[in-house]
């Protein structure tokens, strides 16, 4: 019970054990199978992203294993649901990796130009460095040496532990020993090899011996091969890497082939088909099955010869298909980036023309708004203009028809405006009356208290007079203190009965505030339209005449012109 219980994980391990067992997957696979085992066992105790994590290292473990198909899935899973966005970026790069060996190169190249659109903004070192190792991988398998080396040497900066120096150095001299360009491998490659040893990486340090293997074998040196080989072939079967493994086999059968040993080129031979990685062709498949065929036709089993012939040709086939698969997916990939950014590019312009578009439109808006501002200004600047000048002309008009001190109608306008109504009347025959009015001895009052105590008296006596106008009466200033009204549609007794009223009004107002204490009268003369006619200047001359007997007879009256008076007797 007790070591039951002991041997269940907390939560807390669980999330360390996540991470050793990540940290050690490629470096110990035994210390690594155990440590998933454990995280199998205390899965219900993970929280979901953690879970998302485990398939993540369950996703490598299949992968380790060669079993793609299983694999695949859980890392599309991963990337589809988890919330952590460097675990999802190292799912993604896992996924082209094994992409890559599954042979969905089109794919593969595809996921990874999107990673590396996506690299400069990871700052997972472990995470960068992975998808600058799976470049360098993959641009490989396209045959893309310079650029495979180019990601291998920023794979190298940006290394800080030694196992990614070494994952690093790894890549850099399998692209330098492929691109064939090496005449001598130099110590470049035993740097390699110790660096990964150093770092406890026995699958890469032995990938680095393959590369040294396969160059002493092309170079006709199969025992420093075979030497190599040997020395390392069981630390590598306790990796169980299978597709290394397999190189191993295949070079070690090549080398012993090359030395002569056609027993031992043989069993290794076999153990390289053994340890293939299944359902694929590999170089090593081929290279093994062809040394199969030659190992039987020497041997004189020409049945077994010609199977292996056949087997080797379609592996040979298999293998060739693959590489050429590659590069044309390399290729085909490049062209659909490029296809994309040109598309990318031409919407970019489009976007940018449309912007330059709404801006010029917008400023565009922006000065017709102000031109529609501006006219509307000016339309009320001469709106207002006009009015100001008609309003100033009405005032001019206003104040050339009337009198500076009264505001009553001036000599002028009285006259035109009389001219018009007798005319009217006369038209209508109605009659009408004058009556001239002059205030009485004004000139003591101006003489006595001043010119402006005068001028307020006239005012004054003006007043007095409106109060019994009506609205068609005619009033005006005839000049000095001299007045004149025409009465329209009067009669000379209704002219006479208001010219009285007047002059009552008049010589009242003397007591008023304005002018305290200065008696004021005025005398009136009357003439009438049906006596003295409809013409104003003889109407005037009646009522001038009848004003100046007003005078003499005392002032302060109304006196009716002569003929009037005559008539108004007689009748
Ligand atoms: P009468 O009764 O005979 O009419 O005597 P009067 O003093 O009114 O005689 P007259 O008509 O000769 O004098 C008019 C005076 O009115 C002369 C002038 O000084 C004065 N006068 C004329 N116009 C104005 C004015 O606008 N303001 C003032 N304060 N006085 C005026
Ligand atoms: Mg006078
Ligand atoms: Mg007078």
């Amino acid at each position: 019970m007790g070591t039951a219980i002991a041997a269940v994980p907390v939560p807390d391990d669980l999330a360390q054990i996540l991470k050793r067992a990540d940290s050690i997957k490629t470096s110990n696979h035994a210390e690594f199978a155990a440590l998933m085992q454990r995280l199998e066992d205390g899965a219900a105790k993970l929280s979901p992203e953690q879970q998302l994590y485990l398939r993540y290292l369950n996703a490598w473990q299949f992968a380790y294993r060669g079993d793609y198909p299983a694999a695949l899935p859980l890392l599309n899973a991963v990337i589809s649901e988890s919330t952590d966005a460097t675990l999802r970026f190292r799912a993604g790069v896992t996924a082209v990796n094994l992409l890559g060996i599954a042979t969905h190169y089109e794919e593969a190249f595809s996921r990874l130009n999107q990673l590396l659109d996506q690299l400069p903004r990871v700052t997972d070192k472990d995470a960068r460095v992975q998808a600058l190792g799976a470049a360098s991988q993959l641009y490989i398998q396209a045959g893309q040496y310079d650029l495979s080396a180019g990601y291998a040497d920023q794979l190298l900066k940006e290394s800080s532990s030694a196992a990614n120096a070494c994952k690093a150095t790894t890549v850099k001299l399998e692209a330098l020993y492929r691109s064939g360009k090496l005449e001598r491998l130099g110590r470049l490659f035993q740097d390699g090899i110790d660096l990964c040893v150093e770092a406890g990486e026995p699958i890469f340090a032995n990938a680095i011996r393959s590369y040294v293997a396969a160059f002493d074998i092309q170079q006709d040196q199969p025992a420093a091969a075979i030497k190599l080989l040997q020395n390392n072939y069981a630390t590598l079967q306790s990796t169980r890497y299978t597709p290394l493994i397999s190189r191993f086999d295949a070079s070690l059968a090549q080398a012993y082939w090359k030395e002569g040993e056609f027993v031992l080129a043989q069993q290794f031979a076999l153990e390289a088909v053994n340890s293939r990685v299944k359902n694929e062709y590999t170089e090593p498949l081929t290279t093994a099955y062809e040394l199969l065929y030659l190992i039987s036709q020497k041997q004189g089993d020409m049945g077994s010869a010609l199977a292996y012939h056949e087997k080797y040709m379609a592996a040979d086939k298999g293998y060739l298909t693959e590489v050429s698969a590659k590069v044309l997916a390399y290729q085909t990939v490049k062209q659909q980036v490029l296809a994309k950014k040109l598309q990318i590019d031409t919407l970019n312009k489009q976007n940018q023309i449309l912007e330059l578009q709404q801006t010029l439109g917008k400023k565009a808006a922006v000065t017709s708004r102000l031109y529609i501002i501006l006219l509307l200004t000016v339309l009320a600047s001469i709106a207002l203009w006009t009015y100001r000048i008609k309003r100033s002309q009405l005032r001019f008009m206003k104040l050339a028809r009337r009198d500076g001190l009264t505001g009553i109608f001036n000599r002028q306008h009285f006259v035109e405006e009389v001219e018009h109504l007798l005319l009217y009347c006369k038209k209508s025959a109605r009659d009408a009356c004058i009556v001239l009015i002059d205030l009485d001895h004004f000139k003591i009052v101006n003489d006595t208290h001043g010119h402006a105590v005068g001028d307020r008296v006239l005012r004054r006596a003006v007043e007095a007079c409106q109060a019994h106008l009506r609205s068609t009466d005619v009033f005006g200033r005839l000049g000095g203190e001299e007045f004149g009204i025409l009465l329209p549609d009067c009669s000379l007794e209704q002219a006479y009965r208001r010219a009285e009223q007047i002059r009552v009004a008049i010589a009242t107002a003397a007591t008023g505030e304005n002018a305290p204490g200065i008696p004021i009268s005025a005398s009136f003369g009357v003439a009438v339209t049906s006596r003295s006619g409809y013409e104003l200047r003889g109407l005037l001359i009646h009522a001038d005449e009848a004003l100046y007997r007003a005078k003499r007879e005392g002032r302060n009256r109304v006196v009716v012109s002569d003929e009037v008076e005559a008539c108004l007797k007689t009748g």
